[in-house]
C-alpha cells in the first residue's frame, strides 16, 4: 500500500552501507502503472523510502503561443515536494531545486518522445514527490516515462534513472538520504536502455577518473534492473 515504511537505517549497523547493502545492490523498489483516473496516464513508484507520483496530461492543443512549437509538441514537466515529503517540513512551492530537476526530468525524457509528431501541442508531466529518502529525481524520471508510456505517447524507449555515488569510501549504486547528504559524491543518470544513450547526467562531489567510470557503470546497471520492472508494470496494465 502506498503508507507502508521501508526499513529506515539506525546507522548503528557494522555493514559498510547504513542500510546493510551491497555496494551494488537498488532499494527496495515497486513500479505501477495507471493509479490515477483522471490523468492520461499515471505511474506509481517506491525506491526505498522514496515515494513518488507521475502524471501526464496530453498530447493536447496549446494555446500559448510564446512555448508553443509550429512543427513538434513541448515536454513540459513540473517536479513537486509535498510539504509533509521530508524530515523538516519542506516549504510549499517552486524553489531553486523543483525548477532545476523540473527542467533536467524534460530533458531526460525529450530524447524518447516522438515530439514531432504532434505540432503546436503539449505533453504535461507532473511529478509529486509524497516521500523522500533520497534519489527523488531518479524515481522520478523512471515513474515518468511510465507514465508517459501508460498516456500512449509513442516513444523511441522507456527512459529509466539511477544514481550511484561513493559513500564511506566506496563506491555505490542508488545512494540513499544519508549516503547522498554525507557521501563523497553523487552521480545521477537518466538513460535509453535499448540504445545506452544516456540522457541525463549529472554530479556531485568528487571522483577519481577511476571511481567515476565504476560509479557510472553501477548506475548504468541500476537503470537496467529498474527498466526491467518499468517494462513489468505496462504489461501488468495492458497484458502482454
Ligand atoms: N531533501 C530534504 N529536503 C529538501 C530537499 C531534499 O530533506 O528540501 C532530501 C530528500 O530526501 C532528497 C535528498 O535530500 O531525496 C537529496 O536531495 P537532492 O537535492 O540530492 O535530490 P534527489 O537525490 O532527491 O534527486
Amino acid at each position: 500500500s502506498i503508507i507502508t515504511n521501508s526499513n529506515l537505517s539506525t546507522g548503528t549497523e557494522t555493514s559498510a552501507r547504513a542500510d546493510g547493502r551491497a555496494f551494488d545492490e537498488l532499494r527496495p523498489l515497486k513500479i505501477e502503472a495507471g493509479v490515477l483516473e483522471r490523468a492520461d496516464g499515471s505511474a506509481y513508484v517506491e525506491m526505498g523510502g522514496n515515494k513518488v507520483l507521475a502524471a501526464v496530461y496530453g498530447p493536447r492543443e496549446l494555446h500559448i503561443r510564446r512555448i508553443m512549437m509550429p512543427n513538434k509538441a513541448v515536454l513540459r514537466c513540473k517536479y513537486n515536494m509535498a510539504p509533509f515529503s521530508v524530515d523538516d517540513r519542506k516549504r510549499p512551492g517552486p524553489d531553486r531545486r523543483s525548477v532545476e530537476i523540473s527542467k533536467i526530468t524534460s530533458e531526460a525524457l525529450t530524447p524518447a518522445v516522438f515530439l514531432e509528431k504532434f505540432p503546436r501541442s503539449t505533453i504535461d508531466v507532473f511529478i509529486e514527490v509524497l516521500e523522500a529518502e533520497g534519489g527523488t529525481r531518479c524515481a522520478g524520471i523512471t515513474a515518468a516515462s511510465v507514465a508517459l508510456a501508460d498516456a500512449g505517447v509513442p516513444m523511441r524507449d522507456i527512459v529509466v534513472a539511477c544514481a550511484a555515488g561513493k559513500s564511506n569510501g566506496q563506491v555505490v549504486m542508488d545512494l540513499s538520504e544519508v549516503e547522498d547528504k554525507e557521501g563523497e559524491a553523487d552521480l545521477p543518470i537518466a538513460m535509453m536502455p535499448r540504445t545506452g544513450e544516456i540522457t541525463l547526467l549529472q554530479m556531485d562531489g568528487h571522483l577519481t577518473g577511476e571511481e567515476f567510470e565504476k560509479a557510472l557503470d553501477l548506475a548504468v546497471e541500476g537503470c537496467k534492473r529498474i527498466s526491467e520492472e518499468q517494462k513489468k508494470a505496462i504489461k501488468n496494465r495492458y497484458g502482454d
